[in-house]
């Protein structure tokens, strides 16, 4: 028998129709109950929390991320299953991922519809997540979505509504759930996990600031005010933005401030090449630029940073989060041994 623990968040997978709209309600094992569990898979379920996930905390991630490390301390549990809202599964899915010292796997799965409806994908997808946590080795956090598996790195959600919800705009699913087995493409390498945050730690703040035509530097300078560690600054094209923001981005880093430079373009990597306020000023003004993380996941590169760089006592240092922020985005590749990076042969075929 492989043993799979399904941590239950909540998420439309677990929601019910309440008179006036959708909410999450159901515990992880009427969830589970609404499918069929693989062949030769033993399931234990957590319930964690029951929340729809737009509502999702840092206070949350933190739970959930000391959860997955708890539930692992059990060697005879081959993998995780963690059902999750998917409007912000992406970001739990990337922190889970960044935070992943462990050969055994810990797969996001979600619905896009409830529960209770007749024609649900919840059944399916949880099937395939567990089809996935008791049969991949050394892929880290994964999403299982309508019958494809992608890395948590550099997915999202691409579609409001569909069932193909999930995507990485830049590459390829890593697998495939197909028949009642999983088939893999090629890996992808991961940089070396950070070091796990105390459970109690604090809970920087984090923004993500969009650019766009008429934009100038109030809202940055408001989320500054309001205490933010770290910004994220979802610029137009390869990254721009203006001289005035590139300047609230200059006083930003003086300040100890985490500076990321995205795009709120669906595809593609940021660049510096345009100045008068593009990615070129904003690099020498001291920001980072997000590659090909889309802004939901470079703001959680950042609070990342910042969580692995609390002392013991949960508090924030004045340095060091910045070198951390340059690791995670450069996603430098740990050497894993080859017999890690290909599945197990599966079970329930
Ligand atoms: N609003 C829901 C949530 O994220 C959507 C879903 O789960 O699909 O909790």
């Amino acid at each position: 028998m492989r043993n799979v623990v399904v941590i239950s968040t909540g998420g439309t997978i677990a929601s019910r129709w309440q008179g006036d709209g959708y909410a999450a309600e159901a515990a992880g094992s009427e969830v589970l109950a609404a499918g069929a569990v693989p062949d030769g898979v033993d399931v234990r379920v957590v319930d964690l929390f029951t929340v729809n996930s737009s509502r999702i905390t840092t206070g949350h991630q933190l739970r959930l991320l000391h959860t997955v490390h708890d539930v692992l301390a059990d060697p005879s549990v081959d993998g995780v299953v963690v059902t999750h809202g998917t409007d912000t599964l992406e970001e739990s899915a990337f922190l889970v991922d960044l935070f992943h010292d462990d050969p055994r796997p810990v797969v996001f799965t979600g619905a896009q519809k409830p529960l209770d409806a007749e024609d649900g994908d919840a059944p399916g997808n949880l099937y395939d997540a567990l089809l996935t946590a008791s049969s991949g080795r050394g892929i880290g956090a994964v999403i299982a979505f309508a019958g494809q598996v992608f890395a948590a790195r550099g997915t999202v959600k691409k579609h409001t509504l569909d069932a193909h919800a999930f995507g990485d705009p830049d590459g390829l699913p890593l697998g495939r759930v197909e028949f009642g087995r999983v088939s893999w493409g090629r890996r992808r390498p991961r940089p070396a996990a950070l070091p796990l945050p105390p459970a109690e730690a604090v809970h920087p703040r984090v923004d993500i600031i969009a650019h766009h035509s008429d934009g100038d530097s109030v809202l940055l300078d408001a989320a500054l005010a309001a205490g933010a560690r770290g910004v994220v600054l979802a610029g137009t094209g390869a990254g721009n933005a203006t001289p005035s923001i590139v300047d609230s981005v200059r006083r930003a880093v003086a300040d100890g401030v985490l500076v990321v430079v995205g795009t709120r373009v669906a595809a593609g990597t940021v660049a510096p090449l345009y100045t008068g306020g593009g990615a070129v000023d904003l690099v020498a003004a001291g920001a980072e630029l997000a590659g090909t993380l889309r802004p939901a996941q470079a703001r959680i590169a950042v609070l990342a940073s910042l969580l692995a760089a609390v002392g013991p006592d949960g508090s924030l240092p004045a340095t060091g989060p910045a070198d951390v922020l340059r690791r995670v985005l450069r996603a430098e590749p740990q050497a894993l041994p080859a017999s890690e990076l290909y599945l197990a042969d599966g079970v329930g075929h």
